[in-house]
């Protein structure tokens, strides 16, 4: 943290962006939980569900172009269950369990933002049906489909701390001029050379 301090010392700070899956949002357990309850309400195996995503993504150039909707249509044609009905299953599992709790105890800054990658409508529904979009600034709100391509790197102006649960990420970042990366490693268990926290509250030294 203190090299982190020093190199912005003499810098003015615009905000904080944080990256959304792993970083806020617990991805993982809700995966898991919405597979769960597809596989009971479509009468099929947990595993089953998994496999069917699984074949999906692999057929996707990058899993950030996995699309939630693409998927459960894909469920609906496979069970013959109306995909409405299905992505009101899905949206109705959303809740604020899967925000990381050192993210809601954080205090709240007024210069909260996002940089995420993925199919923005999903990654908002993140935020809107945990009801943390409240807490960020909607004109620092970056969602792309390939977040470290220049041309998207590019569209953000001003100096911003960024923190992501991706070693790949946080390096790209450390070449930019404007923006400095801070690895979120709860587990311990990443191997990077920059500067790395194991929980958001640490954010609040910062200030
Ligand atoms: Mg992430």
């Amino acid at each position: 943290m203190k090299t982190l301090r020093r190199k912005i010392l003499f810098k003015k700070l615009d905000g904080i962006l944080f990256d959304i899956d792993l970083t806020i949002f617990d991805r993982n357990r809700f995966a898991k939980d919405i597979n769960e309850k597809l596989s009971k309400i479509l009468k099929t195996s947990f595993e089953n569900i998994n496999l069917e995503e699984k074949n999906y993504v692999s057929s996707l150039k990058s899993s950030s172009d996995f699309n939630s909707n693409t998927f459960l249509k894909i469920l609906s044609k496979k069970f013959d269950k109306e995909f409405l009905f299905l992505k009101k299953v899905r949206d109705d599992i959303f809740n604020k369990s899967y925000i990381y709790e050192d993210f809601l105890k954080l205090k709240k800054f007024k210069n909260f933002g996002i940089f995420s990658e993925g199919f923005k409508y999903f990654q908002l529904d993140k935020l809107k049906k945990t009801g943390i979009y409240r807490f960020f600034d909607k004109s620092k709100i970056f969602i792309f489909r390939r977040k470290l391509d220049l041309k998207n790197l590019d569209k953000i102006s001003g100096n911003y701390i960024v923190i992501d649960d991706r070693i790949n990420v946080c390096e790209a970042l450390q070449k930019t001029k404007n923006l400095f990366p801070i690895l979120i490693d709860r587990a311990e268990d990443k191997n990077f050379s920059g500067t790395k926290i194991k929980s958001l509250l640490e954010l609040e030294e910062i200030f």
